[in-house]
C-alpha cells in the first residue's frame, strides 16, 4: 500500500531539491502517495497566509511530512513557518544525525552522531521584552527585592524558561531513540553551574529518567566543555540531549564536523507527527540554478523512510548514496575539493546518479 506524505517543496532551492529527493524516495521502490501542499513567500502572495490551514490539516492526517527549507524574510512581522509549524503540531524534538560519510571532504572520519535537541523551551520561548517595555521595570523590582540587583533601564530581557514537563518528554525521547537505533550512550549537555534552576533542573530531570534505562549509559557534560571535545574527540559521543539554545549551536557544529550543511539531514518530531527536512536554509541566492546538494534532504528522506518501517528500502538509498558520495564524481560543487570545480553536477544530475546505483 502506498504511504500518504505531505510533501512541502518550500521555496528557494527548496522545489529543485524536492523534485530530485522524490525522485530517489519513489526510486527504491517503496510506494508514495504525495499530498503536496504549499507554504512559505509563494503560498502567501497565493493564499494569503504563509501557512494556510490545509498544510496543517494534510500532516495532522498524514502524520508524516517531508519539506523543503522556507524562507524566513528579515523583520517586517513575517512569522517563520518552520517555527509555527514546529509549535502548532508540537513537534517537541528535533532530531539531527551528524555522520561522516568516506568522501566527504572533513576533517574528522570518525563520526557518528546524534543531535537531540528541545524544539520549544528555553530561550526560544519567545518570552520577551524590548528595552523600555515597562514589563522590564515590574522585573527589575522583583529581582531587587530577591537580592538579585536591578536590571538595567536600557537592557532588553529574554527569558529562559526549562520545565520539569519539557526536559523529561525530551530526554525519554533521546533515551528511546537510542534503545530503537541500538545505540549505547545518551549525553545531557547544559551549563547548571552557572544556570542552577533551569540548567540544573534539566540536568535533574535528566538523571531522573536515565535511571530508567540501566541499559543506556547515561552521562552530563557542561557545553562549553562539550563544544572543546566535541573538535577535539568527537568519537566519544554517541546521542547528545540538549535544551534548544544549546542543541541549536551544536547541532551546526556536528553538521561542520561532517561535512558540512549540504549533507545535514534532519527531524522534527513530535508523538505523532514527524517533519523531516533539511537543516540548511532555502539558499535563495542558487534558486532556479540546479546548484545546490539535494543529499541533506535526501538523508532526511532516509530517516523518513526507517520512520514508516521501510528500513530496508532507507537502507539502500543510504548505502547508494554513500557510494555516490565515496565516488567524488557525481557531486555538486560543495562536495568538491574547490566550489569552482568544472566537474561538478548540478541537482537533478546528482538524483539520476542515485537512481542509477539503485538501479545497478
Ligand atoms: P542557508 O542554509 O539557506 O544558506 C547558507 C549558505 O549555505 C548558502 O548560501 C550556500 O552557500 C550554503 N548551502 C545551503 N544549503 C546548501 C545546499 N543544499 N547545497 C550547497 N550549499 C548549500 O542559510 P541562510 O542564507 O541563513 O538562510 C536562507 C533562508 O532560509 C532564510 O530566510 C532562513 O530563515 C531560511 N531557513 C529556513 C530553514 C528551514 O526551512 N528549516 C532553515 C534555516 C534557514
Amino acid at each position: 500500500m502506498a504511504h500518504s506524505v505531505t510533501l512541502i517543496p518550500g521555496d528557494g532551492t527548496g522545489p529543485e531539491i524536492s523534485e530530485a529527493t522524490v525522485r530517489v524516495l519513489e526510486a527504491t521502490g517503496v510506494e508514495f502517495d504525495w499530498d503536496v501542499r504549499e507554504a512559505g513567500i509563494d503560498a502567501a502572495e497565493k493564499y494569503g497566509s504563509v501557512l494556510p490551514d490545509d498544510v496543517l490539516e494534510s500532516i495532522r492526517r498524514n502524520k508524516v511530512a517531508i519539506k523543503g527549507p522556507i524562507t524566513t524574510p528579515r523583520g517586517g512581522g513575517f512569522r517563520s513557518v518552520n517555527v509555527a509549524l514546529r509549535k502548532m503540531l508540537d513537534l517537541y524534538a528535533c532530531l539531527r544525525p551528524a555522520k561522516y560519510y568516506p568522501g566527504v571532504r572533513s576533517r574528522y572520519k570518525d563520526v557518528d552522531l546524534v543531535i537531540v535537541r528541545e524544539n520549544h523551551e528555553d530561550t526560544y520561548a519567545g518570552v520577551e521584552f524590548e528595552k523600555g517595555d515597562p514589563a522590564i521595570r515590574k522585573i527589575s523590582d522583583l529581582t531587587e527585592a530577591a537580592g538579585m540587583g536591578p536590571i538595567r533601564e536600557d537592557a532588553g530581557l529574554t527569558l529562559k524558561i526549562i520545565s520539569e514537563y519539557g526536559s523529561e518528554r525530551i530526554v525519554r525521547f533521546a533515551l528511546d531513540y537510542a534503545r530503537k537505533f541500538g545505540r549505547r550512550k545518551v549525553t545531557a549537555v547544559a551549563k547548571d553551574n552557572i544556570m542552577k534552576f533551569t540548567d540544573g533542573l534539566f540536568f535533574a530531570v535528566a538523571r531522573r529518567v536515565a535511571e530508567e534505562y540501566p541499559d543506556i549509559e547515561y552521562q552530563e557534560v557542561l557545553v562549553d566543555n562539550m563544544t572543546m571535545q566535541l573538535v577535539q574527540k568527537p568519537e566519544l559521543y554517541d546521542v547528545l540531549v540538549l535544551p534548544n539554545l544549546y542543541g541549536d549551536i551544536l547541532s551546526d557544529l556536528c553538521a561542520g564536523l561532517v561535512g558540512g550543511l549540504g549533507v545535514a539531514p534532519g527531524a522534527n518530531l513530535g508523538d505523532e507527527i514527524a517533519v523531516f527536512e533539511p537543516v540548511h536554509g532555502s539558499a535563495p541566492k542558487y534558486t532556479g540554478m540546479n546548484k545546490v546538494n539535494p543529499m541533506a534532504m535526501m538523508f532526511s528522506g532516509v530517516m523518513m523512510l526507517r520512520h514508516i518501517g521501510e528500513e530496508a528500502a532507507g537502507d539502500r538509498l543510504e548505502a547508494a548514496m554513500a557510494s555516490i558520495i565515496a565516488e567524488g564524481k557525481d557531486v555538486t560543487y560543495d562536495m568538491k575539493p574547490r566550489p569552482d570545480d568544472p566537474t561538478a553536477v548540478g541537482t537533478s544530475e546528482v538524483a539520476d546518479a542515485i537512481i542509477a546505483r539503485l538501479r545497478a
